[in-house]
């Protein structure tokens, strides 16, 4: 399984650049001198306890949550608070939550033209043809014309990781895609997950599903308190954790 991770390439053209990052909500400092270099290609598996920072990092990416001190910078550009160059970090850079956050009363199709649609301008056939494109990728195109509510919870996060595909990110970040699923629906969400990283998508995954970053990942950050504590390659990483909390955390959970 390490064999396919190592298969997989990564280039030496930098994706992400985060330097010195700090974040406070109010006067709790949740985010610590952050530091990271994301090459394109990369695939990397975020863990560590709940309350760690996880999902602040992942959305300080892509400016849903702003950061206060240091430097993001995505794809050569710098995220700041000018508008245009949030606009462009958002078009290169897709995101899935735990939560699909499917517009309920659109069907599986319109879901996913609606932003290339409204946002990008794209004309509505291309839209579709692209949507279906996807859908078929995800292995749900028979399901274009049902309404979330229709679907099991596995294949609306497909729908999810289809619709931001429609709108052909460069990165993608994932923030427990799997952990609102029944145990029978996880394994079909990591294949897509898989399958996307094996094309070669830079990925951010948040994520306690071990055996997906030893297949998947060429690392895996460990967080605690709001810093990155260890990095490392996933055989490195599980077979021989350096910091006690490291140690402490993955005796948890495996
Ligand atoms: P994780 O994803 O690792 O579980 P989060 O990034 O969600 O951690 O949260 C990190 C810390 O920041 C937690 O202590 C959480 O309670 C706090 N936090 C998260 N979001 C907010 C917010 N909007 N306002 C204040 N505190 C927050
Ligand atoms: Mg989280």
């Amino acid at each position: 399984m390490a064999e396919a991770a190592t298969q997989m390439k990564v280039s030496d053209e930098i994706a992400i650049t985060i330097t010195k990052m700090n974040k406070w909500y109010g006067s709790f400092h949740v985010l610590r001198d952050i530091d990271l270099v994301v090459n394109r290609g990369e695939r990397i598996v975020i863990c560590g306890p709940s309350g760690s920072g996880k999902s602040t990092l992942i959305r300080c990416i892509n400016a849903l949550e702003e950061h206060q001190q240091g430097s993001i910078e995505v794809d050569g550009t710098l995220l700041s608070s000018d508008l245009k160059n949030i606009d462009k970090i958002r078009s290169e850079v897709g995101m899935c939550f735990q939560h699909f956050n499917l517009f309920p009363h659109l069907t599986i199709l319109e879901n996913c033209t609606l932003a290339p649609i409204w946002v990008r301008k794209t004309p509505k056939k291309e839209a579709e043809e692209t949507a279906m494109h996807f859908l078929e990728k995800v292995k749900i195109p028979d399901q274009a014309n049902k309404y979330p509510g229709q679907l099991s919870g596995g294949q609306q996060q497909r729908v999810a990781i289809a619709r931001s595909l429609c709108m052909r990110p460069r990165i993608m970040l994932f923030d427990e895609p799997t952990s609102a699923l029944d145990p029978e629906m996880i394994k079909e969400v990591l294949d897509t997950m898989i399958e996307l990283a094996e094309e070669g998508m830079t990925m951010l995954c948040v994520t306690h599903e071990m055996g997906f970053a030893r297949q998947v990942a060429n690392r895996v950050i460990f967080m605690d308190a709001g810093q990155i504590v260890e990095q490392n390659e996933p055989e490195a990483f599980f077979n021989n954790p350096q910091s006690p909390r490291t140690q402490l955390f993955l005796s948890q959970i495996l």
